[in-house]
């Protein structure tokens, strides 16, 4: 099975801070399956370590005020490209990020509320019909897998 991943979550240091969100689950699954990293903010030009950001009123917005909605964008759409001539059977991504969240995001406050809807990268994969995950259905998922085989 071909699955890309949020590059965090493989262990690559891309997140905001400098570090990543290593999930064992997604290793397990890098180690028998074919699969893509992607960081879309580090695509979309952004540095690591970076200022948060945050989705509000549709506009990406860092913590410091600058709209840095154009290179969130442009980094959705890099990752649309590579899943396009990819074509994944599966994408999982990091939760709650204002690029790869797939359920739910932050409020544009910076305050730790969220909402319902997702990142940017994330909503563009799902309007283009690919089967995207947030990381943390993985566990229900290869549950259900496992009764299935
Ligand atoms: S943009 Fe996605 S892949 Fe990159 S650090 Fe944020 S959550 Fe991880």
């Amino acid at each position: 099975m071909k699955i890309m991943v949020s590059a965090c979550l493989a262990g690559l240091n891309c997140k905001y801070n400098g570090g990543n969100n290593r999930n064992e689950i997604v290793l397990s699954l890098m180690a028998e399956n074919d699969v893509i990293t992607i960081c879309p903010e580090e695509m979309g030009g952004l540095p690591t370590p970076r200022v948060p950001a945050e989705i509000k009123d549709g506009v990406v917005t860092a913590r410091d005020g600058r709209v840095v909605d154009a290179m969130f964008r442009d980094g959705a759409r890099k990752c649309l490209e590579v899943a396009l001539r990819e074509k994944p059977d599966l994408i999982v991504l990091q939760s709650r990020s204002p690029s790869c969240g797939v359920k739910q995001r932050y409020d544009g406050s910076f305050s730790g509320k969220l909402v319902d809807g997702s990142g940017v990268t994330a909503e563009l994969l799902i309007s283009h019909g690919f089967r995207v995950v947030d990381v943390e259905e993985l566990p229900s998922l290869m549950a259900a897998l496992c009764r299935l085989t």
